[in-house]
């Protein structure tokens, strides 16, 4: 009997594949009646409809729009990304060869831990980290390594004594602004002490930043903008950026800046995992990142909104579970992290929690030990304020549900 469903015949590596806590938990939270403050999705209410409108009638009649295009990138696209980039590092000049665009920066993870790491290499991440981090590092069949976040980011001192003791790490994965799940930025002594120890055991630093630009009004927050990127204090730094966070998931553009050696041994891998990416998405993201006087604008909005965003869930927090329930104080980005100091399991109250229409991801789910059992990752940034206040009032009803079972 044949069968579509057959599992036989499958290759080996397929046996230890897991599937991203959070991509379940996303089906689970579709329902109209659930509030999700789960799922790492910019606010579709701040994605701008019309100006994708505008750059798609610009670009689509393009010969080159309809066509196939260099492996690495439209080369419009990577000027853009380039000069972008070298404003980024204070005016360091970044050659376009240097820049290779993939399908949204989570390609550009794949292709990297194919061209970097070989089967059993260790590799250190964040603790907690970025899933999708996880994910990828796992199908490379490396060896992970967990490395605490602390309030200024990696613990680079902790990083530093297993170094000494012996750990060779062939990448070092972090999120150095506005962490996914922590919401916590790196600090430049950090940053600095990271890029050293590269330089001195020759590990490559993965700087996966897709929420640097997303930095709260620092008239709100009296936070100033990160420190520049680690990139700046070593060349064995790749810097991993996206479209997705600041235009829209859907054009599915991300990119990487790394030395030309590693740009030639991706090209290679990205020619056989999909030829290029589409031409129409790069040439409209290229259309709209070059358009900097709509796009500070638009950043400024993005901004502004998700501060607004991340004080109203704080401070609900805060009203809701006063000194049971400890929350970071986000200075962008999407997320908070929040650790209940009463024991509450995070795991068992998202049972409870999806029951009163209110979901978040567990803290277990980004570590890859059983860890963070109290803590919770919450995305302020798909709600409006009134929304979370809500959402904030059905997670108060859950825990003293689940408290009293
Ligand atoms: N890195 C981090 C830290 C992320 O949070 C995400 C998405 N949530 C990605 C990479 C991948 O994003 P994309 O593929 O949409 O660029």
């Amino acid at each position: 009997m044949s069968s579509l469903y057959l599992a036989a015949g499958l290759a080996g590596r397929t046996a230890s594949l897991t599937s991203s806590a959070i991509r379940d938990l996303l089906a689970l939270t579709a329902r109209d009646d659930v509030i999700s403050l789960a799922g790492g999705l910019p606010a579709t209410d701040l994605i701008p409809i019309d100006r994708i409108a505008a750059a798609a009638e610009a670009v689509v009649r393009r010969p080159d729009a309809v066509q196939y295009c260099e492996t690495s990138g439209h080369r419009t696209l990577r000027s853009v990304i380039a000069a972008r980039e070298a404003h980024a590092r204070g005016g360091v000049p970044v050659p376009v060869e240097s820049v290779i665009v993939t399908h949204g920066s989570q390609q550009a993870l794949t292709l990297l831990a194919q061209a970097l790491i070989d089967p059993g290499a260790p590799v250190v991440v964040d603790e907690p980290a970025y899933t999708g981090a996880l994910q990828v590092f796992s199908i490379a069949e490396a060896r992970i390594e967990s490395i605490p976040i602390t309030d200024t980011g990696m613990d680079t001192d902790e990083l530093e004594r297993r170094l000494t003791a012996g750990l060779r790490p062939a990448v070092v994965h972090t999120v150095a602004n506005f962490h996914n799940p922590r919401g916590v930025t790196m600090s430049e002594q950090r940053r600095r002490h990271l890029a050293a120890l590269a330089d001195r055991y020759g590990f490559w630093v993965i700087e996966d930043d897709p929420y640097g630009e997303i930095c709260f009004d620092a008239m709100e927050s009296g936070i100033e903008a990160p420190p520049l990127p680690i990139a700046c204090h070593s060349d064995r730094v790749i810097r991993l950026s996206s479209a997705s966070k600041i235009l829209a998931p859907t054009l599915r553009v991300g990119w990487f800046v790394a030395p030309l050696g590693v740009c030639a041994a991706v090209e290679l891998l990205k020619q056989g995992a999909d030829l290029c990416g589409s031409s129409m998405t790069q040439l409209m993201a290229a259309e709209m990142l070059a358009d900097t006087t709509w796009l500070d604008a638009h950043l400024t909005v993005l901004r502004r909104e998700y501060g607004a965003r991340a004080t109203a869930l704080t401070s609900a927090l805060a009203a809701e579970f006063g000194a049971r329930l400890t929350v970071s104080r986000p200075e962008g980005g999407m997320f908070a992290w929040a650790s209940f100091r009463d024991g509450t399991d995070s795991s068992e109250l998202l049972d409870s929690a999806l029951d009163h229409g209110v979901a978040f991801v567990p803290g277990s789910a980004f570590a890859s030990a059983a860890q963070y059992r109290h803590s919770l990752r919450l995305s302020f940034a798909g709600s409006t304020p009134s929304v979370l206040k809500e959402a904030v009032r059905r997670l108060g009803t859950a825990h003293s549900a689940s408290a009293r079972v």
